[in-house]
């Protein structure tokens, strides 16, 4: 029998704990502080950001959004997130991407301080998370891990396959769960045989972008399938890389898309928050 895991209810529960927390640390005088900011009117980006803002206000986090216009200059915006380095009341910076082709993102992620980096993704704290040091995990793995904690599922000597080797999801995924002791495959768009390797998955994670383009015969009997992916269709629903309904059959855990790992995100970035309010990721500029 397949058991759904389903992120939106978790993350509701993970919210409610993390008020109780906010509200302890505004009673010491500390409001834990995100500061947002999006450059161009990309729809997809404004719906993530504002479904950011929206679970910061549930959980008493304050936040601010800095929206800048598709021609904005990388010096602008390094101008930007250098003031906001600078403020002592903010505590998390996330700059939502994709960037305009004008900015290099790299150099961007690069600008903004280690210390409040909450999506995870400067290269201090990917180094830091790839020596198993205390640091902030980009939010969408740390969601899939917190996901299968969430149902005491073991990893100690699974074989888990991660299908994509994206840095935001498919290779930090894999180093957590490397972390974990479980055995694991990276695949990608130049793997052969994609499928005889993902069938020897104790843990399928897919994150391809390609809707339903994992199906039961991907599958080993038994499986925690987690998809990651979010593709619209054609009539504006979201879907995930994985034939739910058909793939539901074989596995053991499977998350559904929507209500899956996208609500565990943005919560992992709220749990990143409070984190880096405590001041508990310690890094020198
Ligand atoms: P990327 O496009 O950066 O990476 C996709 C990966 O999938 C690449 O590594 C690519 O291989 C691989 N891939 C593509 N086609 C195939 C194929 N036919 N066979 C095997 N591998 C393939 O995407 P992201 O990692 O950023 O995102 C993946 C999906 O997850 C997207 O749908 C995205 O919207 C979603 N997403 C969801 C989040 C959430 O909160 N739920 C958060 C972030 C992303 P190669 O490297 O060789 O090109």
């Amino acid at each position: 029998m397949t058991t759904l895991l389903n992120g939106k209810e978790l993350s509701e529960e993970l919210k409610q704990k993390m008020k109780i927390e906010v509200d302890e640390l505004k009673e010491k005088g500390l409001t834990p502080h995100l500061t947002v900011i999006l450059v161009g009117d990309n729809p997809a980006s404004k719906s993530y950001v504002r479904g950011k803002e929206k679970a910061c206000a549930v959980t008493g986090i304050s936040s601010n959004l800095i929206e800048l216009p598709d021609d904005t200059t990388e010096e602008e915006l390094l101008s930007i997130i250098d003031e906001q380095n600078n403020d002592d009341s903010v505590h998390g910076i996330l700059v939502q991407l994709p960037l305009p082709d004008q900015m290099d993102e790299q150099k961007i992620i690069h600008a903004i301080s280690p210390a409040k980096d909450v999506d995870g993704f400067h290269p201090i704290n990917v180094g830091k998370m790839m020596t198993g040091e205390d640091t902030f995990i980009p939010c969408t793995p740390y969601g899939i891990l917190t996901m299968l904690q969430s149902k005491d599922i073991s990893l100690e000597g699974k074989h888990a396959v991660i299908i994509g080797r994206s840095n935001i999801v498919g290779k930090p995924i894999g180093l957590l769960l490397l972390q974990e002791n479980a055995t694991v495959t990276y695949t990608h768009s130049r793997t052969k045989n994609l499928q005889e390797i993902t069938k020897q998955a104790d843990i399928l994670i897919v994150a391809m972008g390609r809707a339903h383009a994992i199906n039961a015969d991907y599958i080993k009997k038994d499986a925690v399938v987690i998809d990651v992916g979010i593709n619209r269709k054609d009539d504006g629903k979201l879907t995930g890389d994985v034939d739910f309904e058909n793939a539901k059959e074989k596995a053991s855990f499977i998350t559904p898309v929507p209500r899956g790992v996208g609500p565990m995100t943005i919560t992992m970035l709220l749990k990143n928050t409070i984190k880096a309010a405590k001041g508990l990721n310690h890094v020198e500029r």
